[in-house]
């Protein structure tokens, strides 16, 4: 590898064409670094597998068709850029305190990746979350020396957590932001086949950024949103795709939900004309969202009527901002009224669409924990707005991106992008009795051996395993996956859930998904009698005995209390899992209680995890919770109970 003696920004767009050693060069690279730079970097990687560099010099990398060619080249050698991806981490991080446990005696330099490759999947272990934060935290309390990657890290993300009760720190670096980047253009390459937008038009984004914090040793902390929302490579998104998002960062980040999203409408309002796409992170904003502007609309019309900004947003830095762009319109807020007053009879079936006429489609992530929110997300964009689901990744990496926009969020797959990261793949088999897993917790799994991506079959179930530029060696995701289908040599994947299981008092055992199905079956009767279910969450009850699963519901619209029973036991009976059919039928599990909660209650949560540190742009309500604040707030809010009659 070159030396790279080169100091400031100029290093860290060396350091990062050399980790990715990818035709993304191009992009990262300013065009000020002379020829001779460009060639020397290039000869010193292996880059037989990727574009020539003749031909890479003639293309204008940034076009979507450049980077669909790019995708499909290392799609095609995936077996092999994954070796080279995992031996380009490695060589650059051998030296750290956490491989040395593992590599001390290995001649990483002297060897071929295929050999490095086995090596290292023989003598590095899996790892877990918790077996990387004692590294984590000595960083995160300022230790120099290098731990877990040789350039120090100076930034920490906060995974969401919400999933599993617990917020973690995960190193982040320029690499995750570059590689949001590239996700992101590679993602609007193939959306622009598909549902062409205009160049130069607008986003209306439900985009929240959540406070950056010091940790103890000063790194800044933060969610992985909030620092690609404040990067550079956030306004560089918008330059290359050409599109812009409505809010300024002062809306982005003014640290209020409901200030930040009165403005986001009043802006994406102002620039309906101009609107191509609306997107947030996660469906469940822009649900949110709409729920609060059923409440807002006439506020805003005001507003966009005199140019004013309405009182209720205090936060100076939001109010010049805002101030700055929206002028007095009479003839739009007519038209947004006259629009709304009817969208209110129909219970604001197609709104997107109403308001935002030449919008294309709505982008967000709507697989996963996110399916629960799709149905008033389609009422929401009516008949004809595409939904397009986006892509998949964490705050530890980003894993895949959707290659076909036009297909429905329900089917939608993933495709592995082999440079983000080097991935293994634990297969996994569902089984019948209950097994411990490796981090002690329930698991309904047998597991066999991690294989290379290039090693997946079509039609299995996997646990994701990350090997990644930030840090984390073998570390285990806790997503479960299927692999569908292949693009070239890389792997399709659909989305099946979070590994843990989620519900279980003793044998029984039932995860997000068995969830999602149960609540589905369940709320079919409250939306025969016109209501719908707003927000829903989970609990095992052992504090008596028998323990019983409890259901909580906020519920919109007025539904009756034999319906809500019937609801109850709708719920109980479509639990399939053997070991609750049996539990039920024996009486060793209880008959499930179902709660309805004040409306505002899942609004509340969210506060409350908001008011730690998460960001609205990565929220997702717990499906499960043993958060002992969440169950007094759900205990709190709860204004009738139900007990199933099932099994009598
Ligand atoms: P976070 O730690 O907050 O970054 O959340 C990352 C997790 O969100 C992933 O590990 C997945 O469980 C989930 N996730 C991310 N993208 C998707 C997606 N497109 N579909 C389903 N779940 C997703």
């Amino acid at each position: 590898m070159i030396n790279l003696m080169i100091c400031g920004e100029l290093y860290d767009y060396l350091q990062y064409s050399i980790e990715t050693t990818d035709i993304f060069f191009k992009y990262v690279v300013p065009l000020s670094i002379p020829n001779s730079i460009h060639n020397l970097i290039h000869s010193s990687l292996d880059l037989s597998f990727y574009i020539p560099l003749e031909r890479e010099r003639e293309m204008d990398l940034s076009s979507s068709d450049d980077m669909i060619a790019w995708f499909q080249e290392v799609a095609r050698n995936a077996g092999k850029v994954q070796r080279e991806t995992l031996k380009k981490i490695i060589e650059m991080n051998h030296e750290v305190e956490y491989l040395q446990k593992w590599l001390k005696d290995v001649d990483v330099e002297n060897m071929d990746a295929e050999a490095l490759q086995s090596v290292y999947r023989s003598m590095v272990p899996l790892a877990s979350h918790a077996d990387l934060e004692p590294y984590i935290h000595r960083i995160a309390d300022g230790e120099t020396s290098p731990l877990l990657t040789k350039q120090p890290i100076t930034t920490l993300s906060l995974s969401s957590g919400t999933t599993e009760g617990r917020q973690k720190y995960v190193p982040y670096t320029s690499h995750s932001s570059k590689t949001t980047l590239q996700t992101f253009k590679l993602a609007a390459a193939y959306r622009s086949r598909v549902y062409p937008t205009k160049e130069g038009g607008k986003i209306l984004e439900f985009i929240y950024g959540s406070k950056q914090f010091k940790t103890k040793g000063g790194l800044s902390a933060g969610t992985a949103t909030t620092h690609y929302f404040s990067s550079q490579e956030f306004k560089l998104k918008q330059q290359q795709t050409n599109s812009f998002t409505c809010s300024p960062n002062e809306v982005i980040f003014s640290g209020d939900y409901k200030q930040s999203t009165y403005c986001h409408f009043l802006l994406g309002l102002f620039h309906s004309p101009q609107v191509e796409f609306i997107t947030s992170t996660f469906a469940y904003c822009i649900v949110q969202a709409l729920g609060l502007f059923e409440d807002y609309w006439r506020e805003l019309c005001n507003d966009l009527s005199n140019g004013s900004l309405s009182p209720t947003i205090t936060l100076p830095g939001i109010r010049t901002s805002v101030l700055d762009v929206i002028k007095p319109d009479k003839n739009l807020a007519k038209w947004v009224a006259s629009q709304c007053e009817v969208l209110e009879k129909s219970n604001w079936y197609g709104l997107i669409p109403k308001l935002w006429p030449n919008a294309k489609y709505v982008y967000s992530i709507m697989t996963g924990s996110m399916k629960p929110y799709l149905e008033k997300l389609k009422h929401y964009a009516g008949d004809h707005l595409p939904l397009v689901s986006a892509e998949y990744g964490s705050t530890e990496s980003w894993i895949g991106v959707n290659m076909d926009p036009s297909s429905a969020p329900e089917s939608v797959t993933f495709t592995v992008v082999p440079t983000f990261s080097y991935f293994e793949f634990i297969p996994l088999h569902r089984q019948d009795s209950m097994i411990v897993g490796a981090a002690g917790g329930c698991d309904d799994y047998l597991e066999d051996d991690p294989v290379p991506l290039s090693k997946v079959k079509i039609g299995q179930q996997y646990e994701i395993v990350l090997t990644t530029f930030t840090g984390l060696y073998r570390y285990r995701l806790g997503d479960v996956v299927e692999v569908t289908g292949f693009y070239e040599g890389t792997p399709k994947l659909n989305f099946l859930c979070r590994r843990k299981l989620i519900l279980t008092i003793n044998i029984d055992k039932n995860t997000e998904n068995d969830l999602q199905l149960v609540v589905k079956k369940g709320s079919q009767s409250l939306i025969k009698s016109r209501a719908e279910l707003v927000d829903f969450t989970s609990h095992a009850n052992t504090t008596n005995q028998p323990g019983h699963y409890v259901v909580y519901w906020e519920v919109k619209g007025e539904v009756n209390e034999h319906i809500l029973a019937r609801c109850c036991k709708e719920m109980d009976a479509a639990f399939l899992d053997h070991g609750y059919v049996v539990s039920r039928k024996t009486n060793s599990i209880g008959p499930l209680e179902l709660c309805i909660v004040e409306r505002g209650t899942f609004r509340k949560i969210m506060e409350h995890f908001i008011g730690n540190g998460a960001t609205m742009s990565q929220f997702k309500t717990p499906r499960c919770t043993t958060n002992k604040v969440l169950l007094k707030i759900l205990n709190l809010y709860t204004i009738k109970s139900f007990r199933s009659t099932a099994y009598k």
